[in-house]
């Protein structure tokens, strides 16, 4: 039996539980409670604050858990991390009242500074030679400038929006951010064999998150041309049409170089473009 500790309720709690259950392992759901197991995988979960989840981990109290790098790097846990998961990506932040001039980062030499990040904006700091002030506190940071509390504040940001709507604006970035993997560093034998299988599962996941399947007509003396638009997992499919001198062609196609084939692949004469997301994708 492998435990995993995931964030009890908060911006990694929905895309952590998805994860579990798109690798195929079911359990009762319910955020109520501190603890499940799962009804088809040794894995059993346990719902905590995300700040806790590092030193439960390295306690050994949980196996495995998934943690915002912030939070890690700012423990100073780096060492259990096994490898990003690619969601809850947002950034660590400096931002200023929007009417301050800034220019650069030794605007803020000797200024107070509010974040609940110490560690990671004192590693910033340091690394660009500026000493200023840093006052800790653990919630609503963004407000700190309005109240006189502070000069700047170093926050996480995603769209921005939170720094606007409190007349701020952003001026640097310190960290960027995403859900991460970690791992008890002495795991047993068999503790490792079922992260393993847990991993196995994971790529299976995010390979297919990438992919799409895309399937298209296109007349025979197309086809040629065609295929050499469509990076196939080994080569695409081709399958004749009931029309005579036609042919459907199927492939998967990366969702980053998705809209750009589309367009080339019309222009070289493919009809009945379809593209449906793929589920899993086993290497
Ligand atoms: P807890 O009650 O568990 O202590 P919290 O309030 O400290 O929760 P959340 O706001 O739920 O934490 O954020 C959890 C993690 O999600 C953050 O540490 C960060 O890695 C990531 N995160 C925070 N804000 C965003 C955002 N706007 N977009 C994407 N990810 C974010
Ligand atoms: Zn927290």
């Amino acid at each position: 039996m492998l435990r995993i500790a995931i964030q009890k309720s908060g911006r990694l709690s929905e895309e952590s539980l998805k994860l579990i259950k798109e690798c195929g392992i079911s359990f009762i759901n319910s955020s109520l409670k501190l603890k499940t197991e799962s009804t088809n995988f040794p894995l059993e979960i346990l719902y905590l604050r995300d700040d806790d989840i590092p030193g439960y981990v390295a306690d050994g109290v949980a196996d495995i858990g998934i943690v915002g790098e912030n939070v890690l790097v700012e423990e100073g846990m780096q060492q259990l991390a096994v490898e990003q998961l690619g969601f809850s990506k947002c950034r660590l932040s400096l931002a200023v009242p929007k009417a301050d001039s800034y220019t650069n980062l030794s605007d803020l030499e000797g200024k107070n500074i509010a974040t609940s990040y110490p560690k990671l904006l004192q590693a910033y700091l340091d690394e660009n030679g500026v000493q200023a002030h840093i006052h800790t506190i653990s919630g609503s940071v963004e407000i700190a400038p309005s109240i006189g509390l502070a000069d700047a504040i170093c926050d996480i940001v995603s769209s921005g929006s939170t720094l606007i709507s409190n007349g701020l604006k952003e001026v640097e970035r310190v960290f960027k951010s995403q859900a991460v993997l970690i791992a008890n560093q002495s795991l047993s034998e068999e503790k490792h064999a079922i992260l393993d299988k847990l991993l196995f599962r994971i790529h299976a996941v995010q390979r297919a998150q990438r992919a799409k399947y895309i399937l298209l007509n296109a007349p025979n003396d197309k086809v040629d041309t065609i295929i050499k638009l469509l990076p196939g997992i080994k080569s695409p499919t081709i399958l004749p049409l009931a029309e005579e001198g036609w042919s459907s062609l199927h492939s998967v196609v990366n969702e980053d170089d998705f809209w750009e084939i589309i367009e080339k692949l019309k222009d070289a004469g493919a009809e009945g473009i379809l593209v449906v997301p793929i589920e899993k994708m086993i290497k």
